[in-house]
């Protein structure tokens, strides 16, 4: 396990169930700099500023990355960073709630949906879109609905057992979310999976969408992640050397391809011949759609038709964000070719349709 880097920052014992909250950084405690710009700030008594917290009836721990960071420099490490950190506290704890900047909390979300398995408890990844300081921020009402969410239960068993995302009255699910605007409050879609939960005046669970709770899960983190992949999101005049840059690299090891519409890429014959030559080589090419809705589905028009025979595998619905944190997850994974292929085509924590 890596040598873990948090402080405890605050402590309210007002309550029986307890929640961990992981401050990461992010708009949601950012402060202004003589220039004006928002830079992350030291969360430290920040809880002191919703003193409504302590009327939840919950147990809350606030611990803090050392140094806050805006989630635009997020990445692998901070990942294993708080897989390890909730699996070093997730027997003292009902549930957990990670602080998190708006721009890569889908990216983070669908990462730890693969790298923290046999959950039975929530994990709720929420932020803001002005800081706690200001008078209009939504940070207050998104922190204490994600804190309302991870201490709900059901038959004395949490309502919710996976990663989620919590923003702007919907729960949605970690690995379907998406950041689809960014400068109004309701920052997260996710156009493929439904809501998990609208909060109104009721907190109103889609039970049927959540992941059934599992009592005899046994927690376990994946810290293997291979950062050895691409993105290439086409274009239309995209270049031979531009895509061959992206593909052919040596230490590339799998590519997201974004295609048009429902799958679809230019079917010109140097470009079929690039991605021959790069899953011949042993790349795993998977393709996902630069639609936020619908499915991918090779072979339903003339200009998809030919990515099958040339090695590139379907993403189906799944999202970029999504499909980028699985490739990564996989490829650590010591697996090859057809298991390689189809642990990647099928849906391991409900990242994709069947
Ligand atoms: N740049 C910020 C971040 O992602 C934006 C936010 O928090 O909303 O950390």
């Amino acid at each position: 396990m890596a040598s873990l880097n948090y402080k405890i920052v605050n402590v309210t014992d007002t309550g029986k169930r307890s929640i961990l909250i992981i401050y990461t950084g992010g708009t949601f405690g950012m402060v202004q700099d003589e220039s004006g710009a928002l830079i992350p700030f030291n969360f430290g008594k920040a809880i002191d500023k919703i003193p409504l917290l302590r009327n939840l009836g919950l147990k809350l721990t606030v611990i803090s990355f050392p140094i806050p960071i805006d989630s635009s420099n997020v990445g692998i490490e901070e990942w294993r960073d708080l897989a390890y950190i909730i699996e070093e506290n997730y027997a003292q704890y009902e549930g957990f709630v990670i602080l998190h900047g708006t721009d890569t909390m889908a990216y983070t979300a669908s990462a730890l949906s693969f790298m923290i398995q046999g959950l039975n408890k929530p994990i709720i990844l929420t932020g803001a879109q002005m800081p706690i300081g200001l008078p209009r921020s939504d940070a207050r009402e998104n922190l204490i609905a994600a804190l309302e969410i991870a201490a709900s239960t059901k038959d004395r068993r949490p309502m919710v057992s996976e990663v989620c995302v919590y923003f702007n009255h919907l729960l949605l699910k970690g690995n379907r979310a998406q950041k689809i605007r960014s400068s109004t409050f309701a920052a997260f879609g996710s156009e493929n999976y439904p809501a998990l939960a609208e909060v109104g005046i009721e907190i109103e669970f889609n039970e049927s969408a959540l992941q059934p709770y599992d009592d005899k899960a046994k927690l376990k983190v994946v810290g293997d992640l291979n950062p050895n992949i691409s993105l290439l999101r086409i274009f239309p005049g995209i270049s031979k050397s531009a895509i061959e840059a992206l593909i052919t690299e040596k230490s590339i090891r799998g590519i997201i391809l974004e295609s048009y519409g429902s799958g679809n890429t230019m079917n010109f014959d140097w470009f079929l011949s690039l991605l021959k030559k790069a899953t011949k080589e042993g790349k795993i090419i998977l393709n996902v759609s630069q639609c936020m809705g619908g499915t991918v589905l090779q072979g339903k028009y003339e200009t998809s038709k030919r990515l099958d025979e040339v090695g590139v595998l379907s993403g189906r619905d799944i999202t970029t964000e999504s499909a980028l944190a699985k490739m990564m997850y996989v490829l650590g994974m010591d697996q090859k070719g057809n298991d390689l292929r189809r642990l990647l085509t099928t849906p391991l924590v409900g990242e994709m349709d069947d």
